[in-house]
């Protein structure tokens, strides 16, 4: 365990808090558990503590409730979280909760406390370069299932722009319309494109949120080098983690879109015409596109360039907007938390009366649909670029 895993920003922030207890109000974590130890609070209390029991004049006083034991169980709950920020956009003192988040999963991982599934996620991608322990070889399999798949397989020797496709659109079959979809619309918009292959390595949020942040730096390195390789001056995403993770952690060498900033283009200059889709839809922002990177318009733009769609706001929507418990590796950790958080939304979604839930996330895609499949619930779950691609007139 150490200081050094925060920033004294940190460090500062943390004496800060109020006790007013709004994180865990909002917390979905929280509510789906019905345990306050998966609070920010509590966390923030312990993180005091924490610090005390390696500084000052109390040292001695707080090392003994520290123990192994005591850490082992706090970390339980610290993984037991989305990382989906309500806490911190709720904050009244304006903490930077959710680094603080990753910073003690980094300090438990240091401290010899974390759960097992940490090891798996990093031998995993260091091992296999994807978070699944698949073959790497096999990122782009998914080009073959196209109608028309072309020669070069979409992956061309250069090309303006490199779209990064993420491990969950590369491996799981739920997800992969949304690659297939993406292609589609980069076909019918003419864009000069290429996949990276298995030159693709993961991006590194799931290393991040695994509290291995010291990690993350060699995949950066290779990631960097592939897209110069393409000789590409843009880099395309349509999953919002491997966006934020491109846009926070990676140095500023390229322009960096998620794809819902990108297509707006081609839908208000024309080059996509579009068919009418005849659907009442609702519209689920995904933690890392809205909170954690502040796109809620360029969907609900591309939403209502649609013919013949009606778009119902959820009682929670935008800052606001309830995850679908897919996130921060919670899957992997909890998996029945996910899925309670994901029946949670589910609900506010069928409160809307809308057929089709919309997001613009593969993970998101993949919890609520499968949320939605394992109950027997008449709702369709589509990313964004399916919805468009279903609605190209071509
Ligand atoms: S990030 Fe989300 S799940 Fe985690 S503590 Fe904050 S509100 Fe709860
Ligand atoms: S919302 Fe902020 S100030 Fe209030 S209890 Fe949570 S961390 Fe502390």
């Amino acid at each position: 365990m150490a200081i050094t895993d925060y920033s004294l920003k940190e460090l500062i922030q943390t004496g800060a808090c109020t006790n007013c207890m709004l994180c865990a109000e909002v917390c979905p974590a929280v509510s789906a558990a019905g345990d306050g130890h998966l609070s920010g609070v509590y966390r923030l209390n312990v993180l005091n503590r924490l610090y005390r029991a390696r500084s000052g004049f109390f040292k001695r006083f707080y090392k003994a409730s520290l123990n192994k034991d005591f850490l082992k169980g706090f970390s339980d709950t610290l993984y037991r979280c989305t990382l989906c920020g309500r806490c911190e956009e709720i904050c009244p003192s304006g903490i930077s909760l959710k680094d603080i988040w990753i910073s003690l999963r980094q300090d438990m991982v240091h401290s010899d406390a974390f759960p097992a599934k940490v090891n798996a996620i990093k031998e995993n991608v260091l091992k296999s370069h994807n978070v699944f322990n698949e073959d790497n070889s096999e990122r782009a399999e998914w080009v073959s299932d196209l109608d028309d798949p072309p020669e070069h397989g979409h992956i061309k020797e250069s090309a303006d722009v490199v779209y990064f496709t993420g491990c969950v659109s590369s491996y799981f079959p739920m997800a992969q319309q949304i690659p297939m979809s993406l292609v589609r619309i980069f076909d019918a918009a003419g864009v000069d494109f290429t996949l990276l292959g298995e030159d693709e390595y993961c991006c590194g949020f799931p290393f991040l949120g695994a509290g291995l942040r010291d990690r993350v730096d060699e995949i950066i390195q290779h990631n960097i080098e592939a897209v110069k390789k393409k000789r590409a001056t843009k880099v395309v995403f349509a999953c919002p983690s491997c966006y934020r993770m491109w846009k926070e952690y990676y140095p500023p060498e390229f322009e960096l879109y998620h794809v819902t900033q990108y297509i707006t283009r081609y839908l208000m200059d024309g080059r996509l015409k579009l068919k009418d889709l005849g659907r009442v839809v609702t519209y689920h922002d995904p933690c890392d596109l809205g909170r954690g990177s502040h796109e809620y318009d360029a969907p609900r733009e591309i939403i209502r360039a649609i013919p013949g769609i009606r778009l119902v706001e959820m009682k929670r929507s935008r800052e606001n907007c309830a995850c679908c418990g897919g996130g921060g590796n919670l899957e992997m950790i909890d998996a029945a938390l996910s899925k309670e958080i994901a029946g949670a939304k589910i609900k506010e979604v069928l409160e809307t009366g809308a057929d089709t839930v919309i997001t613009s996330c593969q993970q998101c895609v993949r919890t609520m649909k499968g949320y939605a499949r394992l109950n027997k619930i008449k709702l369709d779950v589509l990313d964004i670029v399916e919805l468009v691609s279903k609605s190209l007139k071509l």
